[in-house]
């Protein structure tokens, strides 16, 4: 287990809490490991095992696409930031794809606002879900990757 001092930041790794951090006397509470770059932080400071570094690095153009399709917000998205109308998610399918299609061909336009719509409009919350749903996306195609490896 990894604990981390409230205070200074000194991080250490043994199985019971710490009476105090060695270097400054604060409080150490528990921490725990980024799945992507491996730092190790508070373990509220991360999001589906993801550092918010991590998560705002892995904002492109596939993972946002995806992201928003999947969790029904690209309508929602392109009404607050591209088109400034008011939400109308309730649209058809076929609205829907041509959302998804000017998404795709304008996603240069959009990346800014894209990070900031996922990452800070609704907070942790927000973090949390985008966090969450990301963990999912990497594990499936890692096992996406395995099985093409044993396949081929
Ligand atoms: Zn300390
Ligand atoms: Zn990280």
């Amino acid at each position: 287990m990894y604990w981390v001092c409230e205070n200074c930041g000194e991080t250490v790794q043994q199985d019971k809490q710490p009476d105090e951090c060695w270097l400054c006397g604060c409080e150490m509470v528990e921490a725990d490991e980024c799945d992507g770059c491996g730092e190790v932080t508070f373990t509220g400071r991360l999001f589906g095992g993801y550092c918010e570094d991590c998560l705002r690095e892995s904002i492109n153009e596939l993972t946002a696409e995806r992201y928003l399709s999947e969790r029904g917000f690209l309508v929602q998205f392109l009404c607050n930031y591209a088109w400034d109308v008011a939400d109308i998610s309730g649209g058809n399918e076929r609205f829907k794809a041509l959302c998804l299609n000017e998404f795709v061909n304008n996603y240069r336009t959009y990346h800014n606002q894209v990070e900031q719509f996922i990452m800070d409009d609704d907070g942790d919350d927000g973090k949390a879900d985008y966090g969450k749903w990301y963990a999912k996306y990497r594990s499936q195609s890692r096992a996406r990757r395995e099985k093409e490896n044993a396949d081929g």
